[in-house]
């Protein structure tokens, strides 16, 4: 069958290749599930993969399939798989369990161990393939009528897991009622986090590079949000305009902002940090007011990566709200579509091309082209 792969290191080595057919025997025990990939999202990760920044290929391969964002449907299921069956939407999850404790209670988003394994980026192959095999228990179901939406469940489930921390680790006030939250950043994570913000009833002013009007800045006020371009307005501006801030919400990929924010998050405030950013940039920063900001605010920073299963499904939670609330709007973040696995060069042409691009998607089957 036929996948786009990487030489990982070596950049600018993306391709499309015939790789072994997936099989369900391949899942132990009988729990194999056969899935049929429909499309595929591309994101940040999969740019510094394809530029050789990041990613290691499977143990015995010189190749890591890419595509870590997927919506599939069930194709065929092993004798000991009851949880689902053949139809099903499914989007997998990312990261495969480790050694820690964590791993073995189902948070491998919280391992401890030095390499983790995620499936499309780091040790196992991903999902830009014709079909791929997996086990129930990373997979989540959809329903049916979010099958147009749901390829945003990963990426959405990184900011789900972000937002669940902040009123998880504030349950330490035992009365936190948030009102006021900002977004650093008005890309895929900053719009999905305005989001799931928003269909928690916060207030929410979220910050981008770009001037408005543009699409991103549409979509933030399509939620009720305020959109803030940086060049006119820094955050301390938006503090006063629309704090103070309750829960800070970083996802530019811009380290240096992560101080700015940390001091200008309200009174009992948290701030979560969700770019990954693999520079080496340094900044000397107002370490005495920061510090005191935070001990006499009571205020908490939290690091978070990937997902696990819950988050996954609180997105599915979020996504139905959100299509209730404001329908059609999930949608409109699928700004580019490029048709076949074939199209390797347009696609990954479109996801670097930078300029009006939200989320570019590969679409591998149609919902309905014909099984096996
Ligand atoms: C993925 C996460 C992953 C992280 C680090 C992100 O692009 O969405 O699932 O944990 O990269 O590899
Ligand atoms: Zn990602």
């Amino acid at each position: 069958m036929k996948a786009i792969a990487v030489v990982p290191g070596r950049a600018g080595s993306v391709h499309l290749r015939d790789v072994a057919e997936a099989r369900p025997e391949d899942v132990p025990g009988g729990r194999g599930v056969l899935v049929r990939v429909l499309r595929v999202g591309l994101d940040g990760t999969d740019r510094e993969i394809a530029a050789a920044k990041y990613g290691a290929a499977p143990p015995g391969d010189d190749f890591l399939v890419l595509g870590h964002e997927s919506l599939g449907v069930v194709e065929r299921v092993g004798p000991a798989v009851a949880e689902l069956g053949p139809g099903d939407h499914v989007v997998a999850t990312v990261r495969r369990p480790g050694g820690s404790r964590y791993d073995a209670i189902g948070l491998q988003d919280f391992t401890t161990d030095d390499t983790y394994r995620e499936r499309g980026i780091n040790l196992l192959h991903g999902y830009l393939s014709e079909r791929y095999v997996e086990a129930p228990d990373y997979l989540v179901k959809v329903p049916e009528r979010l099958a147009a939406v749901a390829v945003l469940l990963e990426p959405a489930s990184v900011v789900g897991k972000g937002v669940a921390q902040a009123f998880e680790i504030q349950r330490r006030l035992r009365v936190w009622q948030p009102l006021r939250a900002a977004v650093l950043g008005a890309g895929p994570l900053g719009l999905l986090a305005t989001m799931a913000l928003r269909v928690r009833g916060l207030e929410v002013a979220t910050l981008g590079l770009d001037e408005p009007p543009y699409l991103n800045s549409d979509l933030v006020e399509a939620l009720g949000a305020h959109y803030l371009g940086t060049r006119r307005h820094g955050l301390a501006e938006a503090s006063e305009q629309h704090g103070p801030f309750d829960l800070i919400f970083e996802a530019t990929g811009f380290s240096l902002l992560v101080f700015e924010a940390m001091r200008l998050l309200g009174r009992n405030g948290v701030l979560v940090l969700a770019s990954v950013t693999g520079g080496s940039r340094a900044v000397e920063v107002p370490a005495d007011a920061i510090n005191l900001s935070f001990v006499l605010g009571n205020k908490v920073a939290v690091g978070t990566v990937n997902a696990n299963r819950e988050d996954f499904e609180t997105g599915v939670r979020d996504f139905s709200q959100a299509e209730l609330q404001f329908p059609g709007w999930l949608g409109r973040l699928i700004t580019h579509r490029v048709h076949g696995l074939d199209q390797v060069g347009e696609l990954f042409a479109t996801l670097t091309s930078g300029k009006d691009v939200i989320k570019v998607v590969c679409e591998i089957a149609a919902e309905t082209g014909g099984g096996r």
